[in-house]
């Protein structure tokens, strides 16, 4: 199958609830043109010189979502056309984030990475950790963030019991967090989680945006990047 039809078929796949991110992480201009020409609007992608790159080569009506680690030097280069950042793991970064929307007059919206899986390598927060940056006084002060919800990687591993138990974590580490600090708020609503290997336990578990690369675009190569 072609990539534009391995977009095709998962989208047709899933409720239209979910939003589905295209992650082109290593993948060139063309290849996101594919899946661009069948009506995919919703890109990923985790290195920010890249995102630079691509968001200058390819039409202004893609969202563009930063789903890697985010250095704060590094944030003032992508505020002015990143839709949402899902990798907010700690205060210091948001504080840069808000800073620079502030400068744009942008209100950022962001998602709170959580630590989930069993893997010592993954970043995030716990929900202490979450807690505290949402109880704290420099939170208060942000008026250009709009946090729409959380981020989480279940371990690699091949054992659906693990996964669907960390989605399932996940999941209650939103209705927590979501009952505390934004009951009466409807637009946090995002559970991004799931990618191409568990992208349906995700989605039953209660994701509402998924990020699918290899199952779209196929394996990365990156030592041509
Ligand atoms: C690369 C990446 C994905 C996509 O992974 P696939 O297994 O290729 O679908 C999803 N989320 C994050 C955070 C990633 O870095």
């Amino acid at each position: 199958m072609s990539i534009a039809e391995n977009y095709t078929t998962i989208l047709q796949s899933i409720s239209s609830e979910v939003t589905l991110i295209a992650v082109s992480k290593t993948h060139p201009i063309d290849a996101i043109k594919e899946v661009y020409a069948v009506g995919c609007r919703h890109f990923g992608e985790n290195k920010v010189q890249e995102l630079i790159q691509k968001n200058a080569a390819l039409p202004n009506d893609i969202h563009w979502h930063m789903i890697g680690h985010l250095q704060t030097n590094k944030v003032k280069s992508i505020i002015p056309f990143i839709h949402l950042i899902h990798s907010v793991d700690s205060l210091k970064l948001l504080s840069e984030i808000n800073k620079e929307a502030s400068k744009i007059n942008k209100v950022q919206d962001c998602l709170l990475e959580f630590y989930i899986a069993q893997e010592e390598t993954k970043f995030g927060l716990s929900q202490n950790e979450a807690f505290e940056m949402l109880t704290s006084e420099q939170f208060a002060t942000f008026k250009n963030i709009r946090i729409k919800g959380i981020m989480g990687m279940a371990s690699f591993t091949d054992n659906a019991e693990t996964v669907k138990a960390e989605f399932g974590q996940l999941k209650q580490l939103f209705e927590a967090t979501k009952s505390r600090f934004y009951a009466n708020n409807s637009s946090f609503d995002t559970i991004s989680m799931g990618m191409s290997g568990d992208y349906k336990l995700a989605i039953e578990e209660g994701s509402t945006m998924i990020r699918v690369g290899t199952t779209i675009f196929g394996s990365r190569n990156y030592s041509t990047i």
